[in-house]
């Protein structure tokens, strides 16, 4: 929940000038899971930052001006002190943390203070759901996390990623949960572009989920905007649902990139990049010294031609970059969140808007 002090905290930041907003933290690359659009699982590791670490990591990014902090992974649920990098963070940052559905039963007391948890999940057919996870019962799992942590007044909601595997569904799929409730936060399907020193190789190349259905995703694009007219939990903007439709459509891009600028991923070794698949620049303990550097800079102009990638977090925190662009963010979004949060702690009040 978002206490005073942590409101007032993130307000300031919000109005720092230079800093960067969000952070994305893989906290570990062990997986339990074998999704079949993801590198993760064949390149497993276990070197990771120490509990301190991390917290002294978060300590650095607060004084940089981030508001808002996801973890992942790999299944950052596995890490044995994961409930205390959550509170930690929690009191610091708008904190979500990635699960596919998996551990989240089993690390109730971990969750208690998040704002959010996200559980993979790409359809409703159980069949195809395995088949995309790699492991049976991953649907199964998923949908019993949910059903629990609800009950126990945690926000969660589930996190489809979008590609041409579940494209003619992800309408219903947004109902289904919608009327029950629970909140929809979408990727949408892309690869790592093959490129030597990326940071954190996650995306996989597999011609089963590319989007060859252009016409369709931006169908679904206008479907989902014309849902969030009924429902209050469709956790994306007008805005980054318009820049997915014109790429679709066009391959024009709405956005430029603002990797290392107004957003930027660290890892489970604690090394820092613009994006999960761009070179690593720092360590987070150098961060405050280099962030400002004529170094940073020349990054920041680079990654700014970039158009290497279409995930949807990167094209979403580009365009709601800067102070206006978290407002936009949370005049849209926070409304949303809170309505969810009052619900979810009090009853399971169906949430279509009359
Ligand atoms: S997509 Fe997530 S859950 Fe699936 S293998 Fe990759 S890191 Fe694990
Ligand atoms: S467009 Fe931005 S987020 Fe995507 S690969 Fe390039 S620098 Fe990274």
């Amino acid at each position: 929940m978002i206490s005073a002090s942590k409101a007032l905290s993130l307000l300031r930041r919000l109005l720092k000038r230079g800093g960067v907003s969000h952070a994305q933290w893989m906290l570990t690359r062990r997986c339990n899971y074998r999704c079949r659009g993801c590198n993760v699982w064949g390149d497993q590791e276990e070197s990771e930052l120490s509990t301190d670490e991390v917290f002294r990591g978060l300590d650095i990014l607060r004084d940089l001006g981030v508001i808002e902090i996801v973890f992942s992974g790999g299944n950052p649920l596995l890490r044995e002190d994961i409930g205390e990098i959550l509170d930690y963070a929690s009191e610091r940052f708008i904190t979500t943390v990635y699960d596919n559905g998996s551990l989240a039963v089993h690390k109730m007391d971990a969750l208690r203070n998040v704002d959010f948890v996200a559980i993979s999940l790409d359809t409703l057919d159980e069949k195809k759901n395995d088949y995309l996870k790699g492991v049976n019962g991953a649907w199964k799992a998923a949908m019993n996390a949910v059903e629990k942590l609800k009950a126990e007044g945690i926000p969660v909601g589930v996190s489809p990623t979008i590609s041409q595997v579940n494209l003619y569904e992800i309408i219903d799929f947004t109902k289904y949960f919608a009327d029950r409730n629970v909140p929809v936060w979408y990727c949408l399907y892309w690869y790592d572009y093959p490129f030597k020193d990326g940071m954190f190789s996650i995306g996989k190349r597999n011609s089963e989920y590319e989007i060859i259905d252009r016409k369709e995703l931006a169908r679904v694009c206008t479907a989902i905007m014309d849902l969030k007219r009924q429902y209050d939990n469709i956790y994306i903007t007008d805005k980054a649902l318009e820049a997915v439709k014109e790429l679709a459509l066009t391959g024009r891009r709405l956005w430029r990139c603002k990797a290392l600028t107004d957003f930027l991923v660290v890892d489970h070794k604690g090394r820092v990049a613009g994006c999960h698949s761009r070179e690593p620049v720092a360590s987070i303990f150098e961060l405050p010294a280099v962030w400002r550097s004529r170094r940073f800079k020349e990054l920041r102009r680079k990654y700014s031609e970039c158009t290497n990638c279409a995930y949807l977090c990167y094209i979403f925190y580009s365009l709601h970059a800067g102070l206006l662009g978290s407002l936009g963010i949370i005049k849209e979004q926070w409304r949303n969140m809170k309505h969810y949060v009052e619900n979810v702690r009090s009853s399971s009040i169906p949430n279509r808007r009359s």
